[in-house]
């Protein structure tokens, strides 16, 4: 039986790791769950799981939270401290981290630091810290499981490989619900036709990142730690149907492809239960329903969040938390309308101008320059012309 710490149980990665949970609960359970606000959820679920415990982000809803769980022998605490606090708990074997943006990098290094594995969903811990991150799970033993189902892909991929240098890595991208559209068309979209993933449901922050590309950006800088490879070795190809999750290439010239339907119950129980794998009964894939799998150059030109996370994992130090934090910005901002679909990527391209670089970062200096982009970039949000705002 493992103990499982889901950070962010109420999301999207969260809610479906715990019906891998409940599919599975000769396996695993459910230890410790945390929410950022969302009491009524974080409550229903811990009377259906009955972790040992139960954390709210927001200290508000402490009360709340702690007063519904009275009766239980469930432990309520809150506060971002208390996620960092709790996850080294001497009974936890895994933590899954699927809380979205900067927030899970503090969590996932106590929780390494305390020799926990970590199957990762969290993008954003790698992409902000990724040489920081992978550096301390190899001090501490750790393993890093990806989550993401790409980087699931590719590490399925390369399992049974080790001894094989890799000439190649190939992430797939939807293209999302704008590919093939012009830059006239995006100045005007909104956020509801942002939201509308043709592939998956997901969090808002990761299905806005998925339109304008930021998200297979930002997988591209977590690829490069997950798999100690250079930028150049990792190609990005759209790929509209999902089915091929992402692929490497060997030196031979031998591609190999992790290949499913769109579903992330699979990624999640493949992190749980490495290195085995375990019967369940999610929809399997059928190959004459998708005759066509298609495939094409991403459009790097309309599309520019792609390249200017390349232009940050190539210059390195402190430049993929700047385009971390400028990017949480961003999308925050269009999604409650205050800028335009296209100024996310202005708004991002000026972080990375102006905020100050730094080549050898430590945890302090990732938390100063987190800070500073944001306040940055809220400024700059505030003093956009007009024109910008749809
Ligand atoms: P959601 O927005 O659906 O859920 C986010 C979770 O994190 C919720 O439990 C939320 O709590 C909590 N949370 C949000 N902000 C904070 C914060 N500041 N501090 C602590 N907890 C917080 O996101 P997803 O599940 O879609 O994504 C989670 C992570 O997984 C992201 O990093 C994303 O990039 C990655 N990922 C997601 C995929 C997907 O299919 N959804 C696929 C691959 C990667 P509350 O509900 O209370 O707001
Ligand atoms: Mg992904």
């Amino acid at each position: 039986m493992k103990n499982i710490a889901i950070l962010g149980s109420t999301g999207s990665i969260g809610t479906q790791t715990l019906e891998v949970i409940k599919g599975n609960n000769n396996l695993f359970r459910a230890f410790l769950i945390t929410a950022h606000s969302n009491a009524e959820l974080l409550i229903s679920q811990a009377i259906e799981f009955m972790p040992a415990y139960a954390i709210i982000c927001d200290t508000g809803k402490y009360l709340q939270v702690k007063e519904a769980l009275a009766h239980l022998p469930i432990e309520v605490l809150a506060g971002h401290q208390a996620i960092i606090d709790t996850v080294t708990h001497p009974e936890i074997d895994v933590v899954l981290t699927a809380m979205v943006g900067f927030a899970g990098l503090e969590p996932t290094i106590a929780a390494i630091k305390a020799g926990k594995d970590i199957a990762l969903a969290n993008k954003e811990t790698l992409v902000v810290a990724g040489e920081i991150v992978t550096a301390l799970a190899k001090q501490h033993g750790v393993n890093i499981l990806p989550v993401d189902s790409e980087h699931s892909a590719i590490f399925q991929c390369l399992t049974g490989e080790e001894n094989n240098p890799v000439e190649k890595l190939i992430i797939t991208a939807s293209g999302g619900p704008f590919r093939g559209r012009s830059l006239d068309f995006l100045t005007g979209v909104s956020r509801e036709e942002a939201l509308k993933h043709p592939n998956w449901v997901m969090g808002a922050k990761i299905t806005i990142d998925s339109a304008s590309l930021m998200n297979k950006g930002l997988e591209v800088i977590e690829a490069k730690w997950l798999f100690d490879v250079d930028a150049d070795q990792i190609d990005v190809v759209v790929h509209p149907q999902s089915i091929i999750h992402s692929m490497v290439q060997f030196r031979d010239g031998s591609i190999k492809a992790q290949m499913g339907l769109p579903d992330m119950k699979l990624p999640i129980q493949y992190a749980l239960t490495y290195p085995n794998r375990i019967q369940n009964d999610f929809k399997r894939f059928d190959f004459t329903a998708y005759p066509n799998l298609t495939f094409e150059k991403p459009d790097l030109e309309t599309f520019r969040n792609l390249g200017l996370a390349y232009a940050a994992l190539k210059q390195g130090g402190n430049m993929p938390c700047i385009i971390n934090a400028a990017n949480e910005i961003a999308v925050a901002g269009f999604l409650n309308n205050s800028i335009g679909f296209l100024a996310m990527s202005d708004l991002i391209e000026e972080c990375m101008q102006q905020i100050a670089f730094v080549s050898q970062p430590t945890i302090t200096d990732y938390l100063n320059t987190d800070k500073e982009t944001r306040i940055f970039a809220q400024n700059f949000i505030q003093k956009l012309p007009l024109k910008a705002i749809n």
